[in-house]
């Protein structure tokens, strides 16, 4: 283990005994499935279906578009029974397109086919296997898997890496997950490393969780799979600093992990990926945490994706309490929910309803300047310095400051005894830089088909020009022969 000091990080109270005591149980279907055309980073998916088919389990309803996209298969067989907008798991509350799909309790799969022998395939036909299974980064990132193991492919990585962190508070779906499908992951972690041609893998679990260490080191025995403990302290599952931790590279900033010949995984999408290769299933459920003291119940639930989370929550626990706070993923980094009529996504790790007495609300105050912040920040960015500039309006300085460069893990917010808004402010302000740029690239398009738009106009008055001309030197020269035939000298 590399015993370099890593930089930044906190240590928030973990919460996770709440859920991770029992093993994961399987949610029976529901009444309806929504299932969300934008599950993923990237191009929504197009529908393939109309209201009125049927479908069977697994079977493709929903088609990638552009480079990066994924598709969207169905969780079980039915009718669809709408295709329409619905609230969006995302703190807009904006609504997304779904397809309405109504279970007829067959769950009669759709024809599906494992990869025979899938170490004597191409690696290329393992990526191309996987994205078409739908598969993307099921730690919460929701890139498309196979974009991902494609580029690593083509750009050659030395070591897969694959988080089991899980450094986020409350949730344990990969705790339990290693503990309970250690072998599934290793397999997947086997087909990965063939699928990028990587020379080792090292798989980093936090010393919080020995009995999911303990699984996964006694699957990976005689794999050449390495399973290390790295410290528990939030962001470890951040790539910067599980990379550090695990191999004493120190990825500079702005630059991307493949760039220093490596690649990182979660480590149930090494499952995913294993059920895909071994047999055929794309990605049509996930574990999900339910956790926070307002409800009954918490534990971790094998839920097929468009669940409503209200639908899970009433079947799995019900409330002790009003929650005061309800997020989708972890409290540091997940989304807040407007509320419960949201569908089960492929990056919803968690569902948390969480009492006033856990979110702890507090009114926020002045900066006093402590600096507590600057020593929380992972990527040793001055969080005080850009939320001051940023309040001042001033995007383009937190810019030179190093926005972009921020993970928005929320360790800075977490730390600030002034209680500021810290990690607000900066997706604000990048979603501000975001909006600017678009603009900037649409201006510039708008300009370049205008000078295009004068170029053509100029260009066809000048072929006219040379036309007329053209006719006119055609009628004198005719002119000047037919006096000629009339005037033989
Ligand atoms: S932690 Fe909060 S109060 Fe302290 S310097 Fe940073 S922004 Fe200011
Ligand atoms: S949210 Fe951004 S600025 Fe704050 S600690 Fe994380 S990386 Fe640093």
């Amino acid at each position: 283990m590399f015993k370099q000091a890593l930089r930044g990080g906190v240590h928030p109270s973990g919460f996770k005994e709440l859920s991770n005591q029992e093993a994961i149980k399987r949610f029976p279907l529901p009444d309806t499935l929504y299932l969300s055309l934008q599950q993923h980073l990237g191009a929504p998916a197009t529908p393939l279906v109309k209201v009125g088919d049927r479908v069977r389990k697994g079977q493709l309803v929903a088609a990638s578009q552009g480079m990066i996209s994924a598709p969207v298969h169905a969780p079980t067989s039915g009718r669809v029974t709408a295709l329409a907008e619905h609230t969006a798991p995302h703190p807009s509350g904006l609504p997304v397109l779904v397809i309405s799909l109504e279970p007829d309790g067959l769950d009669e799969w759709d024809d599906i086919e494992p990869v025979s022998d899938p170490f004597a395939r191409d690696p290329q036909e393992i990526c191309t296997r996987v994205g078409a299974a739908g598969i993307v980064g099921l730690g919460g990132a929701t890139f498309p898997a196979a974009v991902k193991l494609g580029s690593s492919l083509e750009t050659g990585v030395e070591t897969l890496i694959l988080n089991g962190g899980e450094c986020e508070p409350y949730l344990t779906c990969d705790d339990r997950l290693m503990r309970e499908k250690a072998d599934e992951i290793i397999r997947g972690a086997c087909l990965m490393q063939h699928a990028v041609q990587a020379k080792e893998v090292i798989i980093g679990i936090e010393d919080n969780k020995p009995e999911a260490l303990e699984k996964m080191q006694a699957a990976a025995a005689g794999s050449g799979i390495q399973v290390k403990s790295v410290p528990s302290r939030y962001p470890m599952g951040s790539e910067k600093q599980l990379v550090q931790q695990l191999t004493g590279i120190e990825l500079p900033a702005r630059s991307r992990a493949a760039a220093s010949g490596l690649v990182m995984h979660n480590v149930a999408t090494a499952r995913a990926v294993a059920q895909t290769i071994d047999q055929g299933r794309p990605l049509i459920s996930r574990i999900v945490t339910l956790s926070g003291q307002a409800l009954t119940h918490q534990g971790n639930w094998e839920v097929p994706l468009g669940t409503l989370a209200s639908q899970l929550i009433n079947y799995a626990s019900g409330f002790d309490c009003k929650p005061a706070r309800l997020i989708m993923g972890g409290p540091m980094m997940g989304i807040q929910l407007p509320n419960l009529h949201v569908p089960i996504i492929k990056g919803s790790s968690g569902i948390l309803a969480l009492t006033e007495e856990e979110i702890n609300p507090t009114q926020p105050s002045p900066c006093v300047r402590c600096a507590r912040c600057v020593q929380a920040c992972p990527m040793g960015l001055l969080p005080l310095e850009m939320a001051a500039n940023i309040r001042k309006g001033d995007v383009e300085a937190a810019q030179e400051l190093g926005l972009s460069d921020c993970v928005g893990c929320g360790a800075c917010s977490y730390t600030c005894p002034a209680s500021l808004p810290l990690v607000h402010l900066f997706n604000y302000a990048k979603g501000e830089l975001a909006n600017r740029e678009k603009e900037a690239r649409k201006m510039k398009k708008t300009q370049v088909l205008a000078q295009r738009r004068e170029e053509r106009v100029a260009r066809q008055a000048r072929e006219r020009e040379e036309l007329l001309a053209a006719r006119r030197a055609a009628a004198a020269k005719k002119a000047a022969e037919e006096a000629a035939e009339d005037n033989p000298s």
